[in-house]
């Protein structure tokens, strides 16, 4: 089933959304990006002539109710986006809830109070799973951000489904634009990896040398690969128990003919802070009291050259500590070269925590092709692996 295709008219679409947006003290809303984001999906069902009733999980309330979490404080948002009145069910899986979601007119949307509330939704309990789909005739998935979890309102109540179910528009550009990278015979393909450490991200390391010609590494995790390379790095972050495997996967890239780029030069400080006495080294001869917190700039000449010259883009990781002004220019330079690749028709995807972060600081989130809002399931997905949100809705 497809959403720009499906007749919504009179049928009441009970959607995931990933409403798991920031709430201040006083219930309100800081950011509203991800609610945004499920308009297209809402819209086409009110337009259709359906109804809608949002379900989403929202922080980490423990399994029980908390007024903190409590989805009730969207409602105002939701409103005033969607320019209409939005009925809140404080119980998920009561009679009365179920009176009213059986009772509604095309045009009418629902918002039930937090998933997370039931220890239930991410045990994935299938009796949890079934009663939610009570309040719905057809079920879409949009919850990208959710969609590696097997929770009851991710997985298990598409099985409750037998064919009216599908994803929403923002799983379905998610899904495109990875397979668009992994599918792609574009060529040359460059994976952009950063961040701190080599041990959350060697599975997709590992996975993307059978993939990609070109592995950049920088960030916090490229010290493990010129330690390893029996380089001096000083105090910088290194994972001691990873250098064995920093040399595996240097051989295995050489075997599948994938250039690994490694900085050759680094911003230093004594200390992990933003002032004191800040120096540029060579990225293996940095002093013992020293540690390296950006990319210099002739590693910044070296990655923008490869980007550059890139059909395909992939980029997970910040280069340097970002968040200080003084280590956020190899980000920022390595943001633009992407960003100019684009410009040049090169396809470029940005997924994972902080590399997205780092792109909203600098405002060119809207320059290059696609932005992840999963971090965690756009890496599972790049890795290969089934997402459950996404098999329950295609098998
Ligand atoms: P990750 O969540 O693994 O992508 O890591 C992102 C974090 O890595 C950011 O908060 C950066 O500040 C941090 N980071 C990047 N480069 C370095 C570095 N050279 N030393 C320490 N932390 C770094």
């Amino acid at each position: 089933m497809d959403i720009t295709t499906y007749k919504f008219f009179d049928k009441r679409a009970l959607v995931r959304v990933d409403f798991n947006v920031p709430v201040n003290d006083d219930g309100k809303v800081t950011d509203d990006t991800r609610i945004k984001m499920a308009l297209p999906t809402i819209n086409r069902i009110l337009d259709g002539g359906g109804s809608v009733i949002l379900m989403s999980h929202m922080g980490r309330p423990k399994d029980k109710p908390n007024p903190k979490f409590s989805l009730k404080q969207l409602v105002p948002t939701i409103e005033k986006l969607i320019k209409k009145e939005v009925i809140f069910l404080e119980d998920c899986i009561a009679e009365k809830s179920f009176k009213t979601t059986s009772n509604l007119n095309p045009g009418d949307v629902v918002l039930l109070e937090n998933l997370r509330f039931y220890k239930e939704e991410k045990k994935g309990d299938n009796d949890f799973a079934q009663k939610l789909s009570k309040h719905g005739d057809v079920y879409i998935n949009d919850a990208f951000g959710t969609a590696h979890r097997a929770h009851a309102s991710t997985c298990m109540i598409a099985s409750c489904f037998k064919k009216d179910k599908m994803f929403g528009y923002l799983i379905e550009n998610e899904i495109k634009s990875v397979e668009k990278v992994l599918q792609s015979d574009k060529k040359p393909l460059t994976a952009i990896v950063g961040g701190a450490k080599v041990s959350s991200k060697i599975t997709i390391i590992s996975k993307l040398i059978e993939k990609v010609d070109h592995m950049i590494i920088g960030g916090g995790m490229a010290y493990t690969f010129i330690k390893a390379q029996k380089g001096s790095i000083g105090k910088s972050l290194v994972e001691d128990d990873y250098l064995n495997l920093a040399i595996d996967i240097l051989e295995l890239a050489k075997k599948n003919n994938v250039k690994i780029h490694l900085p050759l030069d680094a911003v230093c400080n004594t200390d992990f802070t933003n002032d004191g006495e800040i120096s540029c080294r060579s990225v293996s001869s940095i002093p013992e009291n020293e540690m390296g917190l950006d990319i210099g700039p002739k590693s910044i000449d070296l990655f923008k050259e490869v980007i550059h010259n890139s059909a395909l883009i992939l980029w997970n990781g910040p280069m340097g500590v970002f968040e200080m002004s003084n280590f956020q220019k190899g980000t920022i330079s390595i943001a633009h070269a992407v960003v100019k690749a684009t410009e040049n028709k090169a396809y470029s995807l940005v997924g994972g925590g902080d590399s997205v972060a780092a792109i909203n600081l600098f405002n060119l989130a809207d320059k290059v092709s696609h932005v992840s809002t999963g971090g965690g399931a756009m890496l599972e997905y790049l890795e290969g692996r089934e997402l459950p949100g996404i098999s329950a809705i295609r098998n």
